[in-house]
C-alpha cells in the first residue's frame, strides 16, 4: 500500500507532463510539422557548443577515476569556485565556493532550502500564478503553502497581499524572477519594496525570514531588463540556480544553491544544506557535467532565437485579439483565456493541434501558458491555427 501522503498525487498527476504526453501522441498521428506543442518548458534550442567540447576534453584528458568518482557532498570545491568567480564579477558579490552548493538542478537546489529550513507547520509563502511543483516540494517537509493572489493587471508581485498573509509561522517565501509561467520580470524597486517588507516583519517578530529565489532563467530577459540579484537587497536569502534553461541542459540535471555568509547562522545552514544534498539522496550533483559547465562559465545559450519567437507570437496572437502580458524574460507567454473556463479553451485549441497549458496548472485559473522555447517553424505554422482559435472566440 502506497503512503497517504503519495495518493493526492496520483489523482493530480502533472497536467504538464500529460499535456506534454498528449502532444508526443498527436505527433505520431498527425505529423511533428502539425502540432503545435507550447505545453513544456523544454528548450529547443541546443546547448552551446562549448559544453561539448569541454565534456569531449574532460573525457579525453582527466582521470576517469577522478571524473567519475565521488566528491565532496556540496560538488568539486573547483566547479564551485569557478562559479563564484563568475558570478562575483558579474554582479560585484563576493562570494567562495564554501557559499555555494551544486544541486541536481532546481528542483533539488529548492528541496536542499526547504529541507534545511521548514519544521511541519511552517508556512512557505508562494505568489501566484507559481510552479506548482512548488506545493510538492512544500509538501515534502510538512510545510503549509499560503499563496498570494496575483496582481492581475501586472502580475507583479503582489505586494499588499503579500504583507496581509506574512505571518509569525512564516519561515520561507519563494519568488521567481524571470518568471514563469508569466514572462514578466520583477523590477530593483520591486525587489527592494519586498526585502523593505520583510525586513520590517523579521523585526517585528524577531526571528528569520527567509527569501528563497528560484532563478532558472536569469539569463532569459529582453530588451535589456534587468534581473536584480537578489542577495544584495536582502541578507536571508537564498537564490536557486538551474542550467535547465540558460544553458539547455535539462537532462543533466545540474544547478546550484547560494546561501552568502550575510544569511543568519550561515556557517551551521550552509552545512545543513549541504547534509540535506546528501540526505536527499542525491548525495552530490552529477560529477560530469559538473566539471563542464565549470568550464563554461560564460557560455550562453542564443537568446536572439527566443527573442524572435517572443516577438512574433506576442505579436501574432495580440493581432488576432488575444490578450496577452507582454513578455520580458523566460520563455512563456501569459495568455488571458477568451472564456472564463480556460480549460474550455484549451480543449477547443487541441482541434487545431496547439497545445497549451491551463492556468489552473499555476494556481490562476483563467489563463493559459505558452512556452515559446519551440522551433521558430512551430511559432510561424501556428499562427493561422490561432487565427482560427481566435474566430471562434474573440
Ligand atoms: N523553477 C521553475 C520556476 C521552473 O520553471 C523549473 C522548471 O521548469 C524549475 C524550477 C525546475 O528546474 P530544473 O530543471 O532545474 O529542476
Amino acid at each position: 500500500m502506497i503512503a497517504e501522503k503519495m495518493k493526492p498525487y496520483l489523482q493530480n498527476n502533472s497536467a504538464i507532463r500529460a499535456m506534454f504526453e498528449e502532444g508526443k501522441k498527436m505527433a505520431a498521428e498527425f505529423g511533428a510539422d502539425k502540432v503545435y506543442d507550447f505545453s513544456l518548458g523544454n528548450p529547443n534550442v541546443p546547448a552551446p557548443e562549448k559544453i561539448k567540447e569541454a565534456i569531449k576534453e574532460i573525457l579525453e584528458q582527466e582521470d576517469p577515476v577522478f571524473v567519475h568518482g565521488y566528491m565532496s557532498n556540496a560538488g568539486f570545491p573547483h566547479v564551485r569556485q569557478a562559479i563564484a568567480d563568475n558570478l562575483n564579477e558579474r554582479f560585484e558579490t563576493q562570494f567562495s565556493e564554501n557559499n555555494l552548493i551544486m544541486t541536481v538542478g532546481a528542483g533539488s537546489g529548492l528541496n536542499v532550502c526547504l529541507k534545511t529550513l521548514v519544521d511541519p507547520g511552517d508556512e512557505v509563502i508562494v505568489f501566484a500564478p507559481y510552479f506548482l511543483e512548488y506545493g510538492s516540494y512544500i509538501r515534502n517537509y510538512d510545510g503549509v503553502l499560503v499563496q498570494v493572489d496575483p496582481d492581475l493587471d501586472t502580475f507583479q508581485l503582489n505586494l499588499d497581499d503579500f504583507s496581509a498573509k506574512l505571518s509569525e509561522r512564516t519561515k520561507a517565501v519563494i519568488i521567481n524572477n524571470p518568471h514563469n509561467p508569466t514572462g514578466v520580470v520583477y523590477s530593483e524597486e520591486t525587489v527592494r519594496r519586498l526585502a523593505e517588507i520583510m525586513e520590517n516583519k523579521q523585526k517585528e517578530y524577531g526571528h528569520a525570514i527567509y527569501l528563497i529565489s528560484d532563478e532558472p532563467y536569469r539569463e532569459l530577459a529582453f530588451d535589456g531588463a534587468e534581473v536584480p540579484f537578489v542577495t544584495k537587497y536582502y541578507d536571508n536569502t537564498m537564490v536557486v540556480y538551474s542550467y535547465s534553461k540558460s544553458l539547455s541542459l535539462p537532462g543533466e540535471r545540474i544547478g546550484y544553491v547560494i546561501i552568502p555568509d550575510e544569511l543568519e547562522d550561515s556557517e551551521n545552514t550552509i552545512t545543513a544544506a549541504t547534509i540535506a544534498n546528501r540526505i536527499s539522496g542525491c548525495v552530490n550533483a552529477p560529477s560530469l557535467i559538473q566539471l563542464a559547465v565549470a568550464k563554461c562559465v560564460d557560455a550562453e545559450v542564443d537568446l536572439g532565437y527566443y527573442d524572435r519567437n517572443r516577438k512574433t507570437l506576442y505579436e501574432g496572437l495580440t493581432g488576432y485579439g488575444f490578450t496577452c502580458i507582454k513578455p520580458e524574460g523566460a520563455f512563456y507567454l501569459w495568455v488571458k483565456s477568451p472564456v472564463e473556463d480556460e480549460k474550455q479553451f484549451v480543449d477547443a485549441a487541441k482541434k487545431y493541434h496547439i497545445l497549451m497549458v491551463p492556468g489552473s496548472s499555476f494556481a490562476c485559473p483563467g489563463y493559459v501558458r505558452l512556452a515559446y522555447c519551440v522551433s521558430y517553424e512551430t511559432i510561424v505554422n501556428s499562427l493561422p491555427e490561432f487565427g482560427r482559435l481566435a474566430k471562434e472566440f474573440c
